[in-house]
């Protein structure tokens, strides 16, 4: 058995709430084009980009910033609006019209949200590192090189990281909030957006009001390890995410079909409670085009379980599904980490997979064929004898 029926893609943030009134936006102005001017793919880390949080628009602030750093050499001196501009135009190729009406519902349907409830614990909602995380994940990151990250943690398969993260108190303190999240949603009757087209239970921490604290989290936590073990999949680029809670047990979702998330780097943390069973398997890092390609048995496999206040860092294109959580009740915090840098690379650049364990696999063949070739032409040719 190598492969556990076909890959599903796991999509963040259904789209409509079927709550009010879709409000329809005016067409958006007409934008200035700029030809074929491209981004560049290393960004220029000598360049020191502006400030965009005054600027009005659906992106969030960081992505223009962190774009920035991408543009043409020759846009780099402009003025802020030009450069604005430029942006806009690459990102609403990036997100078609319909994506960004989608994203206009969500922001006011999370206006809304975080309007009416109250937080229970506040100080969850901003980060208090020697509060939340365990003191030795604090202090490898603080250290910041490869070697306290990898003294750190563990590598039980290529590109699949495990160590303990967050403390218990955390852990209790975030499901108290998330259940009374939860409660207060079914005694006012909102109809909640759920975190992703898989699962039915659970809840978007971002839509009512940890967005900056895992913001935060991720910038200062996520992104000095995601720089180091998945820089090719635009691990240093990180700029959104969508972070979420998934719950499992007989009346919650029980298990979680084979897929990938809609995510470069996928942050997945256990945060208890009592429960049997809801392993992760794991199956190999596949590109779009070879998602559903056999499992590789000696290198591919992974079971790992779960244990509370530890978490699994991987490429978002790490096949992966969860095994039924056979007893009691456990919720996991996910985060998925996402660069619009690199999902905008990946639209100019043909040989974008160097990290897709098939293309891989098919590069060595490939290279094995024409050490192949190259021999026999070799001794047909009389090489290798003494006479
Ligand atoms: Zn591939």
């Amino acid at each position: 058995m190598s492969l556990e029926g076909t890959v599903e893609r796991r999509e963040g943030s259904p789209a409509g709430n079927g709550n009010g009134p879709v409000v329809k936006q005016p067409a958006p102005p007409a934008r200035p084009t700029y030809g074929d001017r491209r981004l560049r793919l290393n960004p220029n880390t000598d360049h020191k980009p502006d400030r965009y949080d005054d600027v009005q628009s659906e992106y969030d602030s960081a992505i223009f910033s962190s774009l920035e750093r991408h543009l043409p050499p020759s846009m780099l001196d402009a003025s802020r609006d030009a450069k604005v501009e430029f942006m806009k135009e690459i990102l609403s190729r990036y997100l078609p019209e319909g994506e960004r009406n989608r994203v206009q519902r969500h922001k006011e349907y999370r206006k809304k949200l975080m309007s009416a409830y109250q937080p229970l614990h506040k100080e969850l909602y901003s980060l208090h590192p020697s509060a939340f995380f365990v003191p030795s994940f604090h202090k490898a990151i603080n250290d910041n090189t490869e070697e306290s990250f990898r003294n750190f943690l563990c590598e039980p398969s290529p590109g699949i990281y495990t160590f303990p993260l967050f403390q218990p108190s955390f852990c209790e303190l975030l499901l108290d909030e998330v259940e009374n999240f939860e409660k207060w949603v079914n005694t006012v009757k909102f109809k909640i957006m759920r975190p992703n087209t898989m699962n039915k239970y659970g809840a978007v921490l971002d839509d009512f009001g940890l967005e900056a604290m895992l913001n935060k989290l991720i910038e200062e936590f996520v992104s000095p390890l995601a720089k180091v073990f998945f820089p090719e999949v635009g691990g240093s680029t990180l700029d959104s995410h969508h972070g979420f809670v998934v719950e499992y047990g007989k009346e919650k979702d029980v298990e979680l079909g084979f897929h990938v998330d809609d995510a470069e780097v996928t942050l997945n943390v256990c945060l208890g409670k009592d429960f049997f069973g809801g392993d992760l398997f794991f199956r190999g890092i596949r590109c779009d085009k070879h998602v559903n390609t056999e499992t590789q048995p000696e290198q591919e496999i992974l079971d790992y379980s779960h244990v509370p206040g530890q978490a699994v860092l991987h490429r978002g294109r790490h096949r992966h599904g969860a095994r039924p959580t056979t007893s009691g009740h456990r919720i996991n915090m996910l985060l998925w980490c996402r660069s619009s840098v690199f999902r905008e690379m990946k639209k100019y650049q043909k040989d974008f997979s160097s990290w897709c364990g098939e293309c891989q696999r098919e590069k060595k063949e490939r290279q094995g064929q024409s050490v192949a070739a190259t021999k026999l032409a070799f001794f047909k040719a009389g090489g290798g004898s003494n006479t």
